[in-house]
Protein backbone atom coordinates (compact mmCIF):
# COMPACT_ATOMS: atom_id res chain seq x y z
CA UNK A 1 0.00 0.00 0.00
CA UNK A 2 1.33 3.31 -1.22
CA UNK A 3 -0.04 6.70 0.65
CA UNK A 4 -0.07 9.90 -1.29
CA UNK A 5 -0.85 13.69 -0.34
CA UNK A 6 -3.72 15.65 -0.77
CA UNK A 7 -1.52 18.17 -2.20
CA UNK A 8 0.26 16.18 -5.36
CA UNK A 9 3.61 17.35 -4.77
CA UNK A 10 5.04 14.89 -1.68
CA UNK A 11 6.37 11.74 -2.73
CA UNK A 12 4.28 8.38 -2.27
CA UNK A 13 5.41 7.11 0.68
CA UNK A 14 5.19 3.32 2.11
CA UNK A 15 3.17 2.62 5.38
CA UNK A 16 5.98 2.32 7.72
CA UNK A 17 7.03 5.89 6.38
CA UNK A 18 3.39 7.43 6.83
CA UNK A 19 3.25 6.36 10.40
CA UNK A 20 6.84 8.34 10.91
CA UNK A 21 6.24 11.11 9.07
CA UNK A 22 3.08 13.04 9.98
CA UNK A 23 2.25 16.03 7.50
CA UNK A 24 3.62 15.74 4.29
CA UNK A 25 6.20 17.76 2.93
CA UNK A 26 3.80 19.80 0.68
CA UNK A 27 1.72 20.72 3.44
CA UNK A 28 -1.03 18.35 2.33
CA UNK A 29 -1.73 15.29 4.41
CA UNK A 30 -1.18 11.49 3.61
CA UNK A 31 -4.29 9.26 2.06
CA UNK A 32 -4.01 5.36 0.73
CA UNK A 33 -3.81 5.74 -3.07
CA UNK A 34 -6.44 2.95 -2.81
CA UNK A 35 -9.13 2.77 -0.56
CA UNK A 36 -8.83 -1.27 0.02
CA UNK A 37 -12.46 -3.05 -0.25
CA UNK A 38 -14.56 -5.09 2.32
CA UNK A 39 -16.59 -7.20 0.68
CA UNK A 40 -20.01 -8.05 1.45
CA UNK A 41 -19.39 -11.89 2.49
CA UNK A 42 -15.81 -10.31 4.69
CA UNK A 43 -18.43 -7.90 6.12
CA UNK A 44 -20.83 -11.20 7.23
CA UNK A 45 -17.85 -12.90 8.34
CA UNK A 46 -17.10 -10.57 11.15
CA UNK A 47 -20.22 -11.30 13.29
CA UNK A 48 -19.37 -12.47 16.21
CA UNK A 49 -15.64 -11.73 16.06
CA UNK A 50 -13.69 -10.25 18.94
CA UNK A 51 -13.26 -6.22 18.65
CA UNK A 52 -8.96 -7.38 18.09
CA UNK A 53 -10.08 -9.56 15.26
CA UNK A 54 -12.14 -6.88 13.47
CA UNK A 55 -9.25 -4.54 14.09
CA UNK A 56 -6.93 -6.90 13.04
CA UNK A 57 -9.18 -7.52 9.51
CA UNK A 58 -9.93 -4.28 8.63
CA UNK A 59 -6.21 -2.69 9.05
CA UNK A 60 -4.14 -5.19 7.57
CA UNK A 61 -5.02 -3.82 4.16
CA UNK A 62 -3.51 -0.96 5.70
CA UNK A 63 -0.27 -2.09 6.60
CA UNK A 64 0.06 -3.71 3.18
CA UNK A 65 2.36 -6.83 4.59
CA UNK A 66 5.23 -4.29 6.62
CA UNK A 67 4.49 -6.17 9.71
CA UNK A 68 4.10 -9.86 9.34
CA UNK A 69 0.42 -11.12 10.54
CA UNK A 70 1.48 -12.59 13.99
CA UNK A 71 3.09 -9.70 14.54
CA UNK A 72 0.27 -7.43 13.69
CA UNK A 73 -2.51 -9.51 15.88
CA UNK A 74 -0.64 -9.18 18.73
CA UNK A 75 0.27 -5.76 18.20
CA UNK A 76 -3.47 -5.01 18.19
CA UNK A 77 -4.42 -7.24 20.78
CA UNK A 78 -2.23 -5.62 23.35
CA UNK A 79 -3.02 -2.02 22.41
CA UNK A 80 -6.84 -2.69 23.31
CA UNK A 81 -6.14 -5.17 26.08
CA UNK A 82 -5.85 -1.52 28.04
CA UNK A 83 -9.39 -1.17 27.50
CA UNK A 84 -11.44 -1.56 30.68
CA UNK A 85 -14.46 -3.18 28.61
CA UNK A 86 -14.78 -7.01 27.15
CA UNK A 87 -16.28 -5.50 24.06
CA UNK A 88 -13.74 -2.14 24.06
CA UNK A 89 -16.55 -0.20 22.95
CA UNK A 90 -19.67 -1.30 23.68
CA UNK A 91 -22.84 -0.16 22.06
CA UNK A 92 -25.70 1.50 24.44
CA UNK A 93 -29.18 1.11 23.42
CA UNK A 94 -30.83 4.59 24.06
CA UNK A 95 -34.58 4.34 22.86
CA UNK A 96 -36.16 2.27 20.05
CA UNK A 97 -33.35 2.85 17.46
CA UNK A 98 -30.65 5.37 18.82
CA UNK A 99 -27.39 3.86 20.34
CA UNK A 100 -24.59 5.33 21.94
CA UNK A 101 -21.16 4.28 20.77
CA UNK A 102 -18.86 3.77 24.05
CA UNK A 103 -15.74 4.58 22.78
CA UNK A 104 -14.33 6.23 26.22
CA UNK A 105 -13.40 2.88 28.41
CA UNK A 106 -9.41 3.47 27.65
CA UNK A 107 -6.96 4.74 30.15
CA UNK A 108 -7.89 8.52 29.67
CA UNK A 109 -11.73 8.23 29.24
CA UNK A 110 -11.95 9.81 25.50
CA UNK A 111 -11.92 8.34 22.57
CA UNK A 112 -8.48 9.56 21.44
CA UNK A 113 -7.44 6.28 23.18
CA UNK A 114 -8.41 4.03 20.36
CA UNK A 115 -6.30 5.14 17.81
CA UNK A 116 -2.59 6.57 20.58
CA UNK A 117 -2.85 3.24 22.01
CA UNK A 118 -2.06 1.60 18.57
CA UNK A 119 -0.11 4.18 17.25
CA UNK A 120 2.69 4.46 20.29
CA UNK A 121 2.79 0.68 19.29
CA UNK A 122 3.22 0.96 15.93
CA UNK A 123 5.74 3.54 16.28
CA UNK A 124 8.07 1.31 19.30
CA UNK A 125 7.61 -1.68 16.47
CA UNK A 126 9.11 0.42 13.66
CA UNK A 127 11.48 2.02 15.71
CA UNK A 128 12.96 -1.29 16.80
CA UNK A 129 13.31 -2.48 13.32
CA UNK A 130 15.24 0.50 12.25
CA UNK A 131 17.50 0.21 15.16
CA UNK A 132 16.37 3.94 16.08
CA UNK A 133 15.02 6.45 19.17
CA UNK A 134 12.20 9.33 18.19
CA UNK A 135 11.03 12.07 20.01
CA UNK A 136 7.28 12.66 20.57
CA UNK A 137 6.35 16.73 20.85
CA UNK A 138 3.14 17.74 21.17
CA UNK A 139 1.28 20.49 22.66
CA UNK A 140 -2.15 19.76 24.80
CA UNK A 141 -5.25 22.02 25.85
CA UNK A 142 -6.65 18.35 27.04
CA UNK A 143 -7.48 14.98 25.45
CA UNK A 144 -4.45 14.60 23.07
CA UNK A 145 -1.78 15.18 25.56
CA UNK A 146 -2.62 12.34 28.14
CA UNK A 147 -3.83 10.09 25.46
CA UNK A 148 -0.48 10.08 23.72
CA UNK A 149 1.11 9.64 27.15
CA UNK A 150 -0.42 6.64 27.79
CA UNK A 151 -0.09 5.62 24.48
CA UNK A 152 4.15 5.95 24.96
CA UNK A 153 4.43 5.09 28.25
CA UNK A 154 5.92 1.49 27.65
CA UNK A 155 7.68 2.12 24.46
CA UNK A 156 11.32 1.49 24.98
CA UNK A 157 12.33 3.76 21.72
CA UNK A 158 10.18 6.97 22.42
CA UNK A 159 10.78 9.85 24.59
CA UNK A 160 7.29 11.96 24.56
CA UNK A 161 7.62 15.66 25.82
CA UNK A 162 3.69 16.94 26.09
CA UNK A 163 3.40 20.76 26.20
CA UNK A 164 0.22 21.92 28.46
CA UNK A 165 -0.58 25.68 29.41
CA UNK A 166 0.18 26.26 32.78
CA UNK A 167 -2.53 26.07 35.34
CA UNK A 168 -5.28 26.42 32.40
CA UNK A 169 -6.09 22.73 31.96
CA UNK A 170 -8.70 21.38 34.44
CA UNK A 171 -7.53 18.98 37.48
CA UNK A 172 -8.34 15.59 35.89
CA UNK A 173 -6.96 16.76 32.57
CA UNK A 174 -3.82 17.58 34.19
CA UNK A 175 -3.59 14.62 36.52
CA UNK A 176 -3.78 12.43 33.77
CA UNK A 177 -0.92 13.57 32.20
CA UNK A 178 1.30 14.20 34.99
CA UNK A 179 0.23 11.14 37.38
CA UNK A 180 2.44 8.90 34.76
CA UNK A 181 6.08 7.78 36.08
CA UNK A 182 8.02 6.68 33.58
CA UNK A 183 11.41 7.59 32.76
CA UNK A 184 10.32 8.33 28.93
CA UNK A 185 7.29 11.04 29.80
CA UNK A 186 8.11 14.12 30.51
CA UNK A 187 5.02 16.76 30.76
CA UNK A 188 6.43 20.51 30.20
CA UNK A 189 4.10 23.26 31.88
CA UNK A 190 4.13 26.43 30.09
CA UNK A 191 3.77 30.22 31.33
CA UNK A 192 1.65 31.01 28.80
CA UNK A 193 -1.28 29.98 26.50
CA UNK A 194 -2.39 26.96 24.89
CA UNK A 195 -1.37 28.84 21.79
CA UNK A 196 2.58 29.81 23.18
CA UNK A 197 3.04 25.91 23.92
CA UNK A 198 1.41 24.74 20.29
CA UNK A 199 3.72 27.95 18.36
CA UNK A 200 6.81 26.44 20.51
CA UNK A 201 6.40 22.78 19.40
CA UNK A 202 5.32 23.82 15.52
CA UNK A 203 8.95 25.67 15.51
CA UNK A 204 10.26 22.71 16.71
CA UNK A 205 9.41 20.42 13.97
CA UNK A 206 10.35 23.55 11.49
CA UNK A 207 13.81 23.15 12.98
CA UNK A 208 14.88 20.51 14.22
CA UNK A 209 18.48 20.69 14.90
CA UNK A 210 18.21 21.21 18.31
CA UNK A 211 18.07 16.91 18.47
CA UNK A 212 21.44 16.75 16.43
CA UNK A 213 19.32 14.28 14.09
CA UNK A 214 17.26 12.31 15.94
CA UNK A 215 13.98 12.26 14.81
CA UNK A 216 10.91 13.98 15.74
CA UNK A 217 7.52 12.29 15.69
CA UNK A 218 4.36 13.95 15.46
CA UNK A 219 1.28 12.58 17.06
CA UNK A 220 -1.86 14.88 16.11
CA UNK A 221 -5.07 13.56 14.22
CA UNK A 222 -2.65 14.22 10.74
CA UNK A 223 -1.04 10.93 11.86
CA UNK A 224 -2.60 8.43 9.02
CA UNK A 225 -2.51 5.62 11.61
CA UNK A 226 -5.00 7.77 14.09
CA UNK A 227 -7.75 7.60 11.46
CA UNK A 228 -6.64 3.86 10.67
CA UNK A 229 -7.53 2.80 13.80
CA UNK A 230 -10.79 4.93 13.88
CA UNK A 231 -12.00 3.21 11.10
CA UNK A 232 -12.48 -0.18 13.13
CA UNK A 233 -15.25 1.33 15.33
CA UNK A 234 -17.30 2.28 12.85
CA UNK A 235 -16.78 -1.54 10.89
CA UNK A 236 -17.45 -3.11 14.65
CA UNK A 237 -20.77 -1.44 15.43
CA UNK A 238 -22.25 -1.35 12.08
CA UNK A 239 -21.55 -5.28 12.08
CA UNK A 240 -23.26 -5.60 15.69
CA UNK A 241 -26.19 -3.56 14.18
CA UNK A 242 -26.68 -5.88 11.49
CA UNK A 243 -24.45 -4.81 8.76
CA UNK A 244 -23.66 -5.89 5.73
CA UNK A 245 -27.54 -6.59 5.92
CA UNK A 246 -28.87 -3.42 6.80
CA UNK A 247 -27.69 0.39 6.86
CA UNK A 248 -26.51 2.42 9.97
CA UNK A 249 -26.21 5.97 10.39
CA UNK A 250 -23.45 7.42 12.36
CA UNK A 251 -23.56 11.33 14.54
CA UNK A 252 -19.86 12.74 15.21
CA UNK A 253 -19.15 15.00 17.71
CA UNK A 254 -16.58 16.75 15.83
CA UNK A 255 -13.83 18.87 15.66
CA UNK A 256 -10.55 18.43 13.59
CA UNK A 257 -12.20 15.84 11.29
CA UNK A 258 -10.25 12.79 11.99
CA UNK A 259 -13.26 10.79 13.76
CA UNK A 260 -15.73 11.33 11.28
CA UNK A 261 -13.26 11.23 7.92
CA UNK A 262 -12.45 7.69 9.85
CA UNK A 263 -16.16 6.66 9.47
CA UNK A 264 -16.33 8.07 5.80
CA UNK A 265 -13.59 5.71 5.52
CA UNK A 266 -15.31 3.11 6.66
CA UNK A 267 -17.99 3.90 3.98
CA UNK A 268 -15.67 4.02 1.27
CA UNK A 269 -14.13 0.69 2.05
CA UNK A 270 -17.98 -0.83 1.53
CA UNK A 271 -19.65 -0.35 5.13
CA UNK A 272 -23.05 0.30 4.64
CA UNK A 273 -23.62 3.67 5.72
CA UNK A 274 -26.67 5.69 5.22
CA UNK A 275 -25.26 9.26 6.42
CA UNK A 276 -22.90 10.78 8.53
CA UNK A 277 -24.56 13.69 10.98
CA UNK A 278 -21.40 16.47 11.70
CA UNK A 279 -22.09 17.53 15.45
CA UNK A 280 -20.68 20.77 16.11
CA UNK A 281 -20.48 23.50 19.06
CA UNK A 282 -20.68 27.23 18.73
CA UNK A 283 -17.10 26.53 16.62
CA UNK A 284 -19.13 25.64 13.44
CA UNK A 285 -17.31 26.01 10.69
CA UNK A 286 -17.96 22.58 9.88
CA UNK A 287 -21.64 23.28 10.06
CA UNK A 288 -21.61 26.46 8.51
CA UNK A 289 -19.28 25.09 5.23
CA UNK A 290 -22.22 22.52 4.96
CA UNK A 291 -24.84 23.92 5.69
CA UNK A 292 -24.31 27.52 3.91
CA UNK A 293 -20.92 27.08 1.98
CA UNK A 294 -19.28 29.34 4.04
CA UNK A 295 -15.93 28.29 4.23
CA UNK A 296 -14.15 30.88 6.72
CA UNK A 297 -12.43 30.84 10.04
CA UNK A 298 -14.44 32.74 12.88
CA UNK A 299 -12.77 33.51 15.94
CA UNK A 300 -12.42 30.93 18.41
CA UNK A 301 -15.07 30.31 21.31
CA UNK A 302 -14.33 28.82 24.50
CA UNK A 303 -17.08 26.28 25.22
CA UNK A 304 -18.03 23.40 27.64
CA UNK A 305 -17.27 20.76 25.21
CA UNK A 306 -13.46 22.17 25.07
CA UNK A 307 -12.17 19.51 23.04
CA UNK A 308 -14.10 20.60 20.01
CA UNK A 309 -13.13 24.30 20.32
CA UNK A 310 -11.48 24.65 16.97
CA UNK A 311 -10.63 27.92 14.14
CA UNK A 312 -9.75 25.08 11.24
CA UNK A 313 -10.16 21.08 10.94
CA UNK A 314 -7.02 20.25 10.14
CA UNK A 315 -8.54 16.90 8.29
CA UNK A 316 -11.05 18.32 6.76
CA UNK A 317 -8.31 18.23 3.95
CA UNK A 318 -8.74 14.59 3.38
CA UNK A 319 -12.61 14.57 2.90
CA UNK A 320 -11.56 18.09 0.30
CA UNK A 321 -9.94 15.88 -1.49
CA UNK A 322 -12.28 13.09 -1.57
CA UNK A 323 -14.58 15.73 -3.04
CA UNK A 324 -12.46 17.25 -5.47
CA UNK A 325 -12.15 13.83 -7.11
CA UNK A 326 -8.39 13.48 -5.81
CA UNK A 327 -7.23 16.64 -7.88
CA UNK A 328 -4.25 18.15 -5.59
CA UNK A 329 -3.94 21.04 -7.27
CA UNK A 330 -7.08 22.13 -6.74
CA UNK A 331 -7.11 21.24 -2.97
CA UNK A 332 -4.06 23.40 -2.52
CA UNK A 333 -5.62 26.28 -4.68
CA UNK A 334 -8.73 26.15 -1.79
CA UNK A 335 -7.16 26.31 1.39
CA UNK A 336 -4.34 28.42 -0.11
CA UNK A 337 -7.16 30.71 -0.21
CA UNK A 338 -9.22 30.16 2.98
CA UNK A 339 -5.84 30.60 4.49
CA UNK A 340 -6.25 34.75 3.71
CA UNK A 341 -10.07 35.34 3.15
CA UNK A 342 -13.30 33.55 3.53
CA UNK A 343 -13.68 30.98 0.80
CA UNK A 344 -16.56 28.82 -0.49
CA UNK A 345 -16.57 25.41 -2.24
CA UNK A 346 -17.08 24.67 -5.98
CA UNK A 347 -21.10 23.47 -6.53
CA UNK A 348 -19.89 20.08 -7.40
CA UNK A 349 -17.50 18.92 -4.71
CA UNK A 350 -20.22 20.17 -2.78
CA UNK A 351 -22.88 18.26 -4.07
CA UNK A 352 -21.04 15.23 -3.67
CA UNK A 353 -20.43 16.04 0.53
CA UNK A 354 -23.85 16.40 0.60
CA UNK A 355 -24.71 13.71 -0.40
CA UNK A 356 -23.40 11.51 2.69
CA UNK A 357 -23.26 14.52 5.43
CA UNK A 358 -25.73 16.89 7.47
CA UNK A 359 -24.72 18.90 10.07
CA UNK A 360 -26.09 20.46 13.41
CA UNK A 361 -24.58 22.97 15.54
CA UNK A 362 -25.46 24.05 19.42
CA UNK A 363 -24.42 26.55 21.72
CA UNK A 364 -23.56 26.32 25.14
CA UNK A 365 -27.21 26.63 26.84
CA UNK A 366 -28.02 23.82 24.75
CA UNK A 367 -25.15 21.72 25.84
CA UNK A 368 -26.61 22.25 29.14
CA UNK A 369 -30.03 21.60 28.28
CA UNK A 370 -29.31 18.10 26.07
CA UNK A 371 -27.44 16.88 29.50
CA UNK A 372 -30.72 17.08 31.72
CA UNK A 373 -33.33 15.99 28.72
CA UNK A 374 -30.66 12.83 27.88
CA UNK A 375 -30.98 12.06 31.61
CA UNK A 376 -34.60 12.68 31.92
CA UNK A 377 -35.11 10.41 28.57
CA UNK A 378 -32.71 7.29 29.17
CA UNK A 379 -30.75 7.57 33.07
CA UNK A 380 -27.64 8.23 30.32
CA UNK A 381 -25.34 11.17 31.79
CA UNK A 382 -23.65 12.29 28.69
CA UNK A 383 -20.18 14.33 28.44
CA UNK A 384 -20.97 17.86 27.02
CA UNK A 385 -19.05 16.57 23.44
CA UNK A 386 -21.52 13.56 23.36
CA UNK A 387 -24.34 15.81 24.33
CA UNK A 388 -23.99 17.81 20.89
CA UNK A 389 -23.95 14.06 19.16
CA UNK A 390 -26.46 13.55 20.87
CA UNK A 391 -28.71 16.25 19.68
CA UNK A 392 -27.40 16.48 16.21
CA UNK A 393 -28.86 12.77 16.05
CA UNK A 394 -32.38 14.04 16.96
CA UNK A 395 -32.51 16.77 14.88
CA UNK A 396 -30.93 15.30 11.74
CA UNK A 397 -32.38 11.88 11.55
CA UNK A 398 -33.23 10.44 7.88
CA UNK A 399 -35.10 7.20 7.22
CA UNK A 400 -36.26 6.00 11.09
CA UNK A 401 -35.75 2.28 10.76
CA UNK A 402 -32.22 2.89 10.04
CA UNK A 403 -30.13 2.43 13.36
CA UNK A 404 -29.02 6.06 14.68
CA UNK A 405 -25.05 5.47 15.93
CA UNK A 406 -23.90 8.55 18.30
CA UNK A 407 -20.21 8.53 19.31
CA UNK A 408 -19.94 9.09 22.39
CA UNK A 409 -16.32 10.52 22.87
CA UNK A 410 -15.70 11.27 26.26
CA UNK A 411 -16.59 9.58 29.55
CA UNK A 412 -18.49 12.53 31.79
CA UNK A 413 -16.79 12.22 34.54
CA UNK A 414 -13.62 13.94 32.44
CA UNK A 415 -15.75 17.01 31.99
CA UNK A 416 -17.58 16.59 35.49
CA UNK A 417 -18.13 20.71 35.37
CA UNK A 418 -20.12 21.02 32.72
CA UNK A 419 -22.35 18.36 34.48
CA UNK A 420 -22.48 20.16 37.40
CA UNK A 421 -23.61 23.10 35.46
CA UNK A 422 -25.96 21.32 34.12
CA UNK A 423 -27.57 20.65 37.49
CA UNK A 424 -26.26 17.29 38.65
CA UNK A 425 -24.46 16.69 41.78
CA UNK A 426 -20.84 15.51 39.89
CA UNK A 427 -19.68 12.22 38.10
CA UNK A 428 -17.30 9.98 40.20
CA UNK A 429 -14.28 8.77 38.52
CA UNK A 430 -14.71 4.85 37.37
CA UNK A 431 -13.65 2.60 40.32
CA UNK A 432 -10.32 2.21 38.34
CA UNK A 433 -9.56 5.62 38.51
CA UNK A 434 -10.67 6.53 41.93
CA UNK A 435 -7.05 7.62 43.24
CA UNK A 436 -5.80 10.49 40.18
CA UNK A 437 -6.84 13.15 42.86
CA UNK A 438 -3.88 11.77 44.95
CA UNK A 439 -1.06 10.15 42.78
CA UNK A 440 2.09 12.39 43.03
CA UNK A 441 1.95 14.48 40.14
CA UNK A 442 5.42 14.94 38.07
CA UNK A 443 5.98 18.26 35.39
CA UNK A 444 8.22 20.79 35.30
CA UNK A 445 7.38 24.93 34.65
CA UNK A 446 9.52 26.53 31.99
CA UNK A 447 8.70 29.96 30.57
CA UNK A 448 7.16 30.57 27.27
CA UNK A 449 10.98 30.46 25.80
CA UNK A 450 11.45 28.41 22.60
CA UNK A 451 15.26 28.15 23.39
CA UNK A 452 14.83 26.79 26.94
CA UNK A 453 12.11 24.12 26.04
CA UNK A 454 14.75 22.85 23.38
CA UNK A 455 17.57 22.69 25.87
CA UNK A 456 15.34 20.78 27.90
CA UNK A 457 14.07 18.08 25.54
CA UNK A 458 17.72 18.19 24.18
CA UNK A 459 19.08 17.14 27.93
CA UNK A 460 16.25 14.99 28.98
CA UNK A 461 15.61 12.78 25.88
CA UNK A 462 17.44 9.39 26.38
C1 LIG B 1 -10.74 15.18 20.11
C2 LIG B 1 -12.15 15.11 20.59
C3 LIG B 1 -13.24 15.39 19.73
C4 LIG B 1 -13.04 15.82 18.29
O1 LIG B 1 -12.57 14.80 17.44
P1 LIG B 1 -11.99 15.13 15.99
O2 LIG B 1 -11.42 13.84 15.50
O3 LIG B 1 -10.95 16.20 16.17
O4 LIG B 1 -13.12 15.60 15.13
C5 LIG B 1 -14.52 15.24 20.23
N1 LIG B 1 -14.74 14.88 21.52
C6 LIG B 1 -13.73 14.62 22.38
C7 LIG B 1 -14.04 14.25 23.77
C8 LIG B 1 -12.40 14.73 21.94
O5 LIG B 1 -11.40 14.47 22.81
Amino acid sequence: MRYISTRGQAPALSFEEVVLTGMASDGGLYVPEQVPQLSYEELADMAGCSYAEIAFRVMKPYVGGEIDDETFREIVRDAYSTFNHDAVVPLNQLDANHYLLELFHGPTLAFKDVALQLLGRLLDHFLAKRGERAVIMGATSGDTGSAAIEGCRHCDNLDIFILHPHQRVSEVQRRQMTSVQADNVFNIAIEGNFDDAQAMVKASFADQSFLNGTRLVAVNSINWARIMAQIVYYVASAVALGAPHRKTAFCVPSANFGNVFAGYMAFRMGLPVERFVIATNANDILHRTLADNDFSKKELVATLAPSMDIVVSSNFERLLFEAYQRDGDAVAELLERFQHEPSALADAPLTRLREMFVSHSIDDATILEVIREAHQRTQETLDPHTATGYRAAECQRGDPSVPMVTLATAHPAKFAEAVVKAGFPGVPLPPHMEDLLECDEHYTVLPAELAEVQQFVAEKRR
